[in-house]
């Protein structure tokens, strides 16, 4: 993705300067990783008050299978061109300016944080991509002294990197791709995806807020729910389908990309280099959600024992042969090397408990 970015910024000469990137770098990533505590305030957003009672209905007298939750008369997405400039404009004044420092961050109590909730409206093509680039930088070249280029640089490269990546990628590799499952998952969705109903503080917030709002931001996406469903060996299919019927903005030429691709590796690493797994210690270390937890991050084993941990350990050790060969993961696979062989299989016990009940956790 890194070498399609670089020629995507040279090709439209976006932050380019004398044919070298804006900032002396090409990429900010690693300043973009900050825990959100409560500061900077994030200024209240900008709502919209729809009354979809109507289109509900009409739903509903065709009998179209729904799920999740909506509160009709407060329908809060943007749905004309109107809404969704508006939208636009108050991400540019209102959230840009620490959108890169907090993009990987999760907290309880501020669903959106700092992101932008474009995806709809460029999905839909209300706004055009290229439209969405050249208002951001034309605020943040007017604000140099108050805007860092990180925070920009970070969202450009979702929108022009990622984005056009993930489309570049369906159209080169489907409609072959709707069937890899590369590391070979088979278990069903867990009932509490529909509900949200779990002990486990952080997926009933991201599930929750899923069902609730139609919305969930990337690292909710990737580190909290997709990380749970790959740990747990889930069938691709069963989570595409998901993701397919949950998201407002999910279409199937950025859903199955994201979701079979980069979260759930069936790709085998066409679109990520190594798996997105990990134990609590990344949940906790980005987000608040431990602490209210009926789990202990820091247990591995035992009743309190977060089972992200055991889950972890579990996957490496089922998944050896398949990253065998993956320069990336040896870190991980000699740590898992070095684990002492009880302490191993007593994860395993846990994790196979969680696997096959999942539902009690
Ligand atoms: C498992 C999984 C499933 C996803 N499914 C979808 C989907 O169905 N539809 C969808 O639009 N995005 C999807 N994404 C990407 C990303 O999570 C959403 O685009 C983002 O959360 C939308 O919220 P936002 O507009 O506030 O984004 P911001 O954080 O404000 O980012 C700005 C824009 O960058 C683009 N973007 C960022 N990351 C990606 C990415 N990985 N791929 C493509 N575009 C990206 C989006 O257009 C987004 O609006 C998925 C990611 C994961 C990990
Ligand atoms: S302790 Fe584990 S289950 Fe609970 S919030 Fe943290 S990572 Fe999630």
């Amino acid at each position: 993705m890194e070498n399609f970015y670089r020629m995507m910024r040279k090709k439209h000469d976006i932050m380019i300067v004398n044919g070298q990137p804006d900032g002396g770098k090409w990429n900010f990533d690693q300043s973009n990783r900050k825990k959100w505590t409560g500061e900077p305030e994030i200024p209240h957003e900008r709502g919209f008050r729809k009354d979809v009672t109507r289109a509900l209905e009409e739903i509903k007298e065709a009998e179209v299978k729904t799920f999740g939750n909506i509160e009709a008369e407060n329908f809060n997405w943007p749905t004309s061109r109107g809404d969704c400039l508006s939208v636009l404009n108050y991400f540019c004044e209102n959230l840009l300016i620490h959108f890169g420092d907090y993009q990987d961050a999760l907290h309880t109590e501020e669903k959106y944080l700092f992101h932008s909730r474009l995806s709809f409206a460029m999905n839909s093509k209300i706004l055009s991509p290229k439209e969405v680039i050249d208002k951001v930088l034309d605020h943040y070249y007017e604000n140099t002294t108050e805007i860092d280029i990180s925070q920009i640089e970070g969202f450009v490269r979702q929108i022009l990197g990622w984005r056009e990546y993930m489309r570049g990628i369906y159209w080169k590799e489907m409609p072959d791709y709707a069937n890899l499952n590369e590391l070979d998952n088979h278990n069903k969705l867990p009932d509490f995806f529909w509900s949200g109903d779990t002990k486990m503080n952080c997926l009933e917030h991201a599930i929750g807020q899923s069902l609730d709002d139609a919305y969930a931001h990337h690292i909710q996406r990737l580190m909290v729910i997709g990380n749970y469903a790959l740990l747990t060996q889930i069938h691709p299919d069963e989570v595409d389908a998901w993701y397919l019927g949950v998201y407002i903005d999910a279409i199937e030429w950025v859903e199955i990309t994201n979701t079979r691709g980069m979260s759930q590796f069936a790709d085998g690493g066409v679109v990520a280099t190594k798996p997105y797994v990990s134990s609590a210690n990344y949940i906790n270390k980005m987000s608040n959600y431990c602490g209210d937890c009926h789990y202990s991050h820091t247990k591995k084993l035992g009743e309190k024992a977060c089972p992200f941990n055991a889950l972890y350990w579990n996957f490496l050790d089922e998944k050896r042969e398949h990253f065998k060969n993956n320069n990336r993961m040896a870190m991980m696979m000699s740590l898992l090397d070095k684990k002492d062989k009880k302490e191993l299989s007593d994860l395993k016990e846990r994790a196979k408990k969680v696997i096959e009940h999942p539902d009690k956790f």
